[in-house]
């Protein structure tokens, strides 16, 4: 079966972010751990640091931080967000690639006793481990070329997050939070444990070095349980995703070909959800998605 979280992630919008070919994630772990001189920014890692005071502040307060909340960021790159946290939560554990970013905001941070510096890979990171069954929130303004497995994964492990607020490119954010006609894969894939909206948009200049695109914040927010049995919900995930192979296509073209199915079968499995099939993949809410792949699932060839 396809990995739904492979390690080799590609960017292809991501214009001054990263370059357009994939990039082997443990090539970027490697890299960050080699030598540098300090300061200079790693187009690479995404690292875009936020230097807009007023922005972070806007960031902390949308993510509506107790003072009981165990708090995960990933990428804290300077701390423009961390010492915020650190000021709010109880404990803010803060997950972040390049080791020499990390020495440095572990010494920066030293008089703050409730955040840990952990130098480490926010794709292969157990939450688990540091946050055992307690819930957690997750703040961040996550490294672009990663943004989209990050948050597919935290959402996708148990125990999931009580909510994620996270910055993102703001093309993403949109698909993220897609209202049904213009809905993608991201935007499947993520409703099928959450709701999500969009805050608001944060101009190139609020960063340094600052990006080409724009940038916004969406929140996240899991339900207590997925759309879909949890135990069908790769299961339904390779269903959509090959919905949407073709998106421009009608959605029994595009099933057709994504699934390589006989066109009866998809005709009948469409049929049964009561779903047009001239319509568009991203026509399609989360309801008549999780419809049809039950209705799938019941036919055979
Ligand atoms: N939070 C900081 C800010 O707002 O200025 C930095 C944000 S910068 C967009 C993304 C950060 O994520 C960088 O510090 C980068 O080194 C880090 N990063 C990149 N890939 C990562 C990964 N796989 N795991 C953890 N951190 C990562």
């Amino acid at each position: 079966m396809r990995d739904p979280f492979s390690l080799y992630i590609t960017a292809p919008r991501l214009g001054a972010f990263v370059s357009r070919k994939s990039i082997p994630i443990a090539a970027l772990a490697h890299s960050a751990r080699t030598r540098r001189p300090p300061g200079r920014a790693r187009a690479r890692l995404g690292q875009n640091f936020l230097i807009d005071g007023r922005i972070a502040r806007r960031i902390v307060q949308a993510a509506e931080i107790a003072p009981e909340d165990h708090v995960l960021e990933i990428g804290p790159g300077r701390g423009a967000l961390t010492r915020l946290l650190a000021a709010r939560a109880r404990r803010v554990v803060a997950v972040e690639l390049d080791v020499v970013l990390a020495r440095a905001l572990r010494a920066k941070l030293a008089d703050r006793p409730n955040v840990s510096v952990i130098e480490g890979d926010a794709l292969t990171f157990d939450p688990a481990e540091r946050f055992g069954e307690r819930p957690y929130k997750i703040v961040a303004n996550l490294p672009y070329y990663a943004a989209t497995p990050i948050i597919r994964r935290r959402l996708a492990a148990v125990p999931r997050p009580a909510s994620l607020t996270v910055m993102v490119q703001r093309e993403v954010a949109e698909s993220v939070a897609a209202a049904p006609g213009r809905m993608s894969f991201l935007s499947v894939a993520v409703r099928l444990y959450a709701d999500a909206r969009v805050l608001f948009a944060v101009p190139p200049r609020a960063f340094r070095p600052a990006p080409k695109v724009t940038s916004a914040i969406v929140r996240i927010e899991p339900r207590a349980a997925p759309a879909v049995p949890p135990d069908t919900a790769a299961a339904f995930l390779d269903f959509a995703a090959a919905g949407f192979r073709a998106p421009r296509k009608r959605i029994r073209n595009s099933l057709k070909h994504g699934l390589d199915a006989p066109a009866e079968r998809v005709d009948r499995a469409l049929a049964s959800a009561g779903i047009d099939g001239a319509r568009r993949p991203a026509a399609l809410d989360l309801r008549e998605w999780t419809r049809l792949f039950a209705a799938w699932s019941e036919t055979t060839c």
